[in-house]
């Protein structure tokens, strides 16, 4: 992009004095508009000093950079927590025209003094800017200090964030969590966490972890074990006898809100629903809490009885849960407008196996299962006597010698490592990629190699083949891999003439989900996309029916926990606008939070100046023959030691992020 003048990342790009048309590019992504009527004149942040255009103040940026420093310093090491009141203090003398030559100097060294000696990203990575404002711009310094300039008086917003903090959906505050599982306070940690998800067990043992992908330890020897050390918060809690935190907020309202699914978004969203003092009900069409968490992810990954314990915390929030009530079928809109709901969160997710479109499909051939229903058809013979449900009525599973899989992605892996623990002898996945192309997460794929999954790689699924009604096999086709396709990824091509049968007794399809909105015929004015996803408006999960938001999967199509829940997040905070009769949109911090990760506030060539070799603690998992032969958790959970001598390797690599505004923005 084209800007007056840069420093991002060590790239000195100075175009003032130089017409428009012979700017030089800067290696930075910064959007113009900061909203609808505020225009980003320049940014201010740990890569730099980035300046769009007019009007702009680099010192009145200085000023103020330096007091999001200190507002944001933690205080609890020197350097930083003096340092930059002093180097605000000098700063705000600069500005109201007081300033002496000697100041710059003195400015100079506090803050090359801050970076050097603090102990977090704050001091180390804040400083710099400042140093190179005056370096750069010394005359614009010198003429507030000679009384020949007076502050523009432009707005100035910033944010603290994290890397790490960054790429997490729900925004959560990760170095601080960890800071307090390192200092042993764990109660503190867990409240950090739920300040962003309530799902902590969920999330600490299931999540894709984006964080991790973005965590700068990761430039010195082995990312942080973010994930895991969140499920330690929780299970602390869940083992010992706590206080627990209460809703000081329950029930301090009016306005009831019904929620569709109780699933990883609609637990979320009821939860910060009940925490603003909302009464909220649940509606769930399964006698299970939970949704794909519960009836996808095997209870070797998630409990289910651990998950029972962490959602009676939301419902202790203030949250009823309605089990076995189908919307679209035994309540609608209208019904439940009837009833006095003012506001609905649509989160059903998406829960229909697609199909293989194969020869034979729509036979009914015994034998051909969707992932979705079979990995919940396991779940509940599995965990039927664990949770003590009545209302759960099993579907029998078989367990044949010969399973076919056919897919590679998460659903997938769960199919094929459900079924060697069910004890079928000959488990295989059939793929029409390679293994480099697989979306499954390398750790669930590495397992399940590991525990004896054969892999059939490079084969597409053509027929159902089948003896006297009974299905026997999968014809497959060779596939070839072609130029790249709309995903990025090589397109498989099939080799003509290359048919032949693999041998199956189950043939499992693991392809992908489909959204069922069937019970938006109600409301045919709300959108959908040609996936079946509802449209809503990106930031505020509001649909085209004011009193209708919705979040998740069935808005995202299939996609992870932690994304589901960070929509559900957002959308409690629109749905609390709007029922308390305020404008609904985002804040001016989530504002700058979207303007950082445009930014990115990861860069992984970074040369991160830290010892290298101090590696991340391994999880400890059950031995071979109970990981095999049981649906018993395979991940145990860090020691106490394990756990804080992981988090002590954390950086806290914070990092502030400030823009300057002035009116007029986009369209
Ligand atoms: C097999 C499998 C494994 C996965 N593994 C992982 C993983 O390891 N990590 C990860 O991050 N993500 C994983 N995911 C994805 C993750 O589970 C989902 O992205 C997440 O659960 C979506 O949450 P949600 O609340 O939007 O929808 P869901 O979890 O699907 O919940 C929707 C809920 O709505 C209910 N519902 C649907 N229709 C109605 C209706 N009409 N009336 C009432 N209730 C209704 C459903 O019964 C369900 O309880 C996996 C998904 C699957 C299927």
């Amino acid at each position: 992009m084209k800007a007056l003048f840069s420093t991002w990342k060590d790239n000195l790009v100075d175009n003032r004095g130089k017409s428009p048309d012979s700017w030089a590019d800067v290696p930075v992504k910064l959007p113009n508009a900061f909203d609808s009527k505020r225009k980003i004149t320049g940014f201010m942040g740990w890569g730099g000093i980035v300046v769009l255009e007019e009007p702009y103040d680099v010192v009145e940026m200085a000023v103020n950079y330096a007091k999001a420093l200190q507002q944001s310093s933690c205080a609890k090491c020197f350097p930083c927590r003096v340092g930059t009141k002093v180097g605000e203090d000098i700063l705000e003398k600069i500005v109201s025209g007081k300033g002496v030559a000697d100041d710059l100097k003195q400015l100079t060294d506090l803050y090359e003094n801050i970076a050097k000696n603090s102990k977090c990203g704050i001091g180390q990575l804040g400083p710099e800017p400042i140093i190179q404002a005056i370096q750069y711009f010394r005359a614009d310094f010198d003429d507030y200090i000679g009384g020949r300039r007076k502050p523009l008086g432009l707005k100035y917003l910033y944010k603290m964030t994290a890397p790490c903090t960054s790429a997490c959906p729900t925004g959560m505050d990760i170095p601080l969590y960890i800071e307090q599982v390192k200092e042993g306070d764990y109660a503190g940690s867990l409240a950090t966490i739920r300040t962003a998800s309530p799902m902590a067990s969920t999330l600490g043992r299931a999540c894709f972890h984006p964080c991790e992908n973005n965590c700068r330890r990761d430039n010195v020897d082995k990312s942080l074990s973010i994930c895991k050390i969140k499920r330690f918060a929780w299970d602390f809690e869940d083992q010992h006898v706590v206080d627990k935190p209460v809703n000081p907020n329950k029930y301090a309202r009016k306005e009831t809100v019904a929620v569709i699914g109780a699933g990883p978004s609609g637990l979320s969203a009821a939860y910060y629903l009940a925490l603003q003092g909302f009464p909220v009900t649940i509606f769930e069409k399964l006698p299970t809490v939970g949704g794909a968490a519960w009836t996808g992810i095997p209870h070797y990954r998630i409990p289910k009885d651990i998950m029972v314990r962490e959602v009676k915390f939301v419902e202790d929030m203030g949250v009823e849960i309605k089990y076995g009530v189908e919307f679209g079928k035994d309540e609608t809109f209208a019904s439940l407008r009837k009833k006095g709901f003012k506001a609905f969160f649509l989160a059903t997710g998406g829960d229909i196996s697609k199909e293989m479109g194969v020869e034979g499909e729509k036979d009914n051939i015994p034998g051909v299962y969707g992932g979705i229903q079979i990995l919940k058809d396991i779940t509940d013979n599995v965990t039927k006597d664990v949770v003590k449900i009545p209302s759960i009525k099993p579907n029998p599973v078989p367990v044949p010698k010969r399973v076919l899989v056919v897919g590679a992605g998460n659903t997938a892996m769960d199919c094929v490592r459900s079924y060697i623990r069910l004890g079928s002898e000959d488990v295989n996945i059939v793929y029409r990629r390679t293994k480099k192309e697989m979306p499954a997460d390398p750790h669930e794929v590495h397992e399940s190699e590991d525990e004896g999954v054969k892999y059939n790689f490079l084969l597409a699924p053509t027929k159902l083949v089948t003896q006297n009604g009974k299905l026997v096999g999968l014809e497959c086709q060779k596939m070839e891999l072609g130029p790249p396709d709309e995903s990025g990824r090589r397109k498989p091509m099939a080799v003509k003439g290359s048919e032949h049968v693999l041998p199956a007794d189950i043939v499992i399809s693991a392809i992908g989900q489909d959204c069922d909105t069937n019970y938006l015929k109600e409301e045919p004015t709300i959108q959908t996309t040609k996936w079946n996803t509802i449209i809503t408006n990106e930031e505020t999960y509001q649909t085209s029916v004011t009193d209708v938001f919705a979040g998740g999967d069935v808005v995202s199509g299939p996609l992870n926990l932690v994304t589901a829940v960070g929509h559900a997040r957002r959308a409690a905070q629109s749905i609390g606008q709007y029922l308390r009769g305020e404008s609904v949109g985002v804040s001016d911090q989530q504002i700058m939070e979207k303007i950082i990760s445009a930014v990115g506030a990861y860069d992984k060539s970074e040369q991160v100046p830290q010892a290298k070799g101090w590696n991340r603690k391994q999880m400890p998992i059950c031995d071979r023959k109970d990981k095999i032969g049981s649906f018993n958790e395979v991940e145990l959970g860090y020691s106490l030691e394990d756990v804080t001598e992981e988090s002590s390797r954390c950086m806290r690599c914070y990092i502030v992020g400030m823009a300057s505004v002035s009116a007029g923005g986009g369209a």
